[in-house]
């Protein structure tokens, strides 16, 4: 994974304020690593809310939690474990963090990946202290004995461990505090029924709406000290995906094209004119975006395309198709994903402007749509 694609999926990119548990030798180097490149507001934590009152939008999601956050603290029991769902950039680590704050619980943080050997989860699990919420970023990347391990332990909190070679090899049960296991995913559909089910709650993040990425512009800049203009907050909300983590990044954009243009503040002129040098659109597609949509309009007629073909195409691996660019641009409604793989709507035709005479074969959407009158 070259560092670009880091940057975009925020895999690997993780540092947290909290404790982050380092991989125990280099066979794992590149995962948390301290040379890891990572995103800015990653970097000085400063934009991370804290608290929930502090967490924007996903209303129905953070209600529910504030619900079960009460129940168990008023039991005085470790919150259920927690499954939380979604494209990555949407809140998923910041939120596991928030809730170990609003437990008033240990925070400790690793990735799937890290945990190469079981006595890497061992060694987390047997020192963790009393009710920690231990967030595992891409749980779909577990290895099978790691998540068999982790069953016994979320159920029981016990950790099965394996004494001896051989016939004289027996297994112990080592018992470890309660925990609060908190699983992030983009791929849901890749973690296995088994590790599913043992998670109580189950949160699944969906891209925020223009007025929660407006405020959550407007909390960050306040928090940079950089004036932004209602009116190019709105605008930068519009380009940000739904993603606060790309609304971020964005705004320390601006910022930069703010200084050189010399303008005291963040304002509309600003933002269109270094959202133009970026490439990014009035959707707030970048040209990678676009070059997708083209390349399914040109190269294969619309679609349906398989995603590994059409990752081999773009020159991007699969994973960062799946889970950065295909998300946003099937909540835009540009692409369709259907059982024979993906095609474009005629939205997709629309925004790049490319006309309805490109069309060829006899897919059902390309009938309806680009008939010329
Ligand atoms: P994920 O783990 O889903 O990839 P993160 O939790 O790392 O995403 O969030 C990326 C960045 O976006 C964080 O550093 C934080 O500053 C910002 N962020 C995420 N969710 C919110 C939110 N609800 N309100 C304000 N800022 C947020």
């Amino acid at each position: 994974m070259d560092k670009a694609e880091k940057e975009k999926t925020g895999k690997n990119t993780k540092r947290k304020n909290a404790e982050t548990i380092q991989p125990p030798d280099e066979t794992h180097a590149g995962v948390l690593h301290a040379d890891t490149p990572l995103e800015e507001d990653e970097r000085d934590g400063s934009l991370r809310p804290q608290n929930l009152k502090e967490f924007l939008g996903q209303k129905v999601l953070k209600e529910n939690l504030a619900v079960f956050i009460t129940a168990a603290k008023e039991r005085k029991e470790s919150l259920d474990h927690l499954f939380l769902i979604g494209p990555p950039g949407l809140g998923k680590t910041t939120l596991a963090q928030v809730v170990a704050h609003e437990l008033g619980v240990d925070f400790k943080v690793t990735s799937a990946p890290a945990l190469d050997k079981p006595k890497d989860l061992a060694g987390i699990l047997t020192t963790v202290s009393e009710k920690t919420v231990f967030f595992i970023d891409e749980i779909h990347r577990l290895k099978p004995t790691i998540e068999e391990m982790l069953y016994i332990a979320m159920e029981d909190y016990e950790l099965d461990w394996i004494i001896g070679q051989g016939p004289s090899a027996r297994t112990i049960r080592i018992p470890i505090p309660p925990f609060t296991l908190v699983g992030a995913t983009t791929k849901a559909g890749n973690v296995s029924s088994p590790l599913v089910s043992r998670f109580g709650i189950s949160l699944r993040f969906s891209f925020y709406e223009q007025k929660d990425m407006e405020a959550i512009i407007k909390r960050s800049a306040g928090i940079l000290n950089i004036a932004i203009e209602t009116d190019a907050a709105t605008f930068l909300a519009k380009s940000s995906r739904g993603t606060p983590r790309v609304a971020n990044r964005l705004l320390r954009r601006m910022r930069d094209f703010a200084q050189i243009l010399r303008s005291k503040s963040i304002t509309l002129k600003v933002v269109e004119e270094g959202l133009k040098r970026l490439e990014i659109d009035n959707l707030g597609l970048e040209r990678y975006d676009r070059e997708i949509l083209r390349i399914i309009i040109e190269r294969y007629q619309g679609g349906p395309v398989g995603a590994e073909t059409l990752a081999i195409s773009v020159g991007e691996a699969v994973d960062t198709l799946e889970d950065y660019y295909e998300p946003y641009l099937i909540q835009t409604g540009l692409i369709q994903r259907t059982p024979r793989g993906r095609m474009v709507t005629p939205l997709a035709y629309q925004h790049l402007n490319i006309p309805s005479m490109f069309i060829q074969g006899n897919n059902e959407n390309k009938g309806l749509l680009f008939q010329s009158p």
